[in-house]
């Protein structure tokens, strides 16, 4: 990178978390790397950054990173960034890196500890934040410093309305009483894995309701997670000094995180085969 661009020196820059995972049969397969890839190019254009890529070279161009960098369980990070300039007028180029690295779940593997923030989210009418841009990750860090700093291991963010939003890096699901709830989307990253989870609900008939949520309504939820690429789904034990009253394993987040983990490593043949099997059902009821 040019040490005049505008993405070292203003955090202009877009980029996305993707993950790639070996399948139950062996082979490594890059999960929903469309929709990461889509998301991608929306982030640039929302920055108005030229986004001259084509999607299926760069999922290509990505295999062919993994396999000559050996990896099948890795995190992939593209950065679109711009060429030397250090004024605010737009560019009419953009650079692109692909990285990977093999990377552990984000947040560990343990229930979390999440402290209520004292960072808001970005507001909507300062920042493009459908944009997965590098600047509101400043966002991101300083709440997440906080939060290491006193002692807990994450942060939950409000927005600029005081609503419960989504932590530095992942979104946010509760549960009360069998139901799960989570912030409507319009002050959040809409993040991949919160669809995914989103889907998994619909599979499994569980009710989900998207909505405006407050730290008070999550206060007396029976649990918690957060969900993301890099995080994956990940309960949590408590927010500030509110222990989640259920045990995790009879939660229906952690029926949730099980099917997470299970529906990354499935062959995309199986997806496929899945869709395949409900459409003969659904012509078969179509048919009576
Ligand atoms: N919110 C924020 C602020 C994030 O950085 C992320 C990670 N990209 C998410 C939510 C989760 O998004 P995804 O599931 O697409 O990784």
């Amino acid at each position: 990178m040019d040490m005049y661009s505008q993405s070292l020196h203003y955090g202009y820059a877009v980029f996305e978390g993707i993950r790639s995972y070996k399948t139950v049969s062996g082979k490594t397969r890059i999960f929903k790397p469309v929709e990461h890839f889509d998301r991608l190019r929306e982030s640039a254009l929302a920055l108005n950054m030229p986004y001259p890529y084509d999607r299926d070279e760069l999922i290509q161009a990505t295999y062919d990173l993994l396999a000559a960098n050996q990896l099948n369980d890795a995190y992939i990070r593209p950065l679109i960034y711009a060429p030397a300039n250090m004024s605010f007028a737009q560019n009419t180029e953009s650079h692109i890196v692909i990285e990977v690295w093999e990377m552990q779940p984000f947040l560990g593997e343990k229930l979390l500890r999440v402290m209520r923030s004292t960072f808001q989210r970005p507001n909507p009418k300062g920042f493009k934040i459908h944009a997965k841009a590098a600047g509101h990750y400043v966002n991101s860090i300083l709440a997440s410093q906080e939060a290491k700093a006193n002692g807990f291991d994450e942060a939950l963010l409000e927005d600029m309305n005081g609503n419960i939003a989504e932590g530095p890096g992942a979104n946010i699901f509760f549960e009360k009483d069998g139901h799960l709830f989570t912030p409507a989307g319009g002050n959040i990253l809409m993040g991949i894995t919160r669809a995914t989870v989103l889907e998994i609900c619909k599979e499994l008939d569980i009710t989900v309701t998207e909505k405006i949520c407050t730290y008070n309504e999550l206060k007396k939820a029976d649990a918690a997670f957060f969900c993301g690429t890099a995080a994956e789904v990940i309960g949590w034990s408590s927010i500030d000094e509110y222990e989640f009253p259920a045990t995790w394993s009879n939660t229906i987040s952690a029926r949730i995180q099980s099917a997470y983990k299970q529906r990354v490593i499935e062959d995309e043949k199986t997806e496929k085969s899945i869709a395949a099997i409900q459409n003969i059902e659904k012509m078969t009821e179509i048919a009576r």
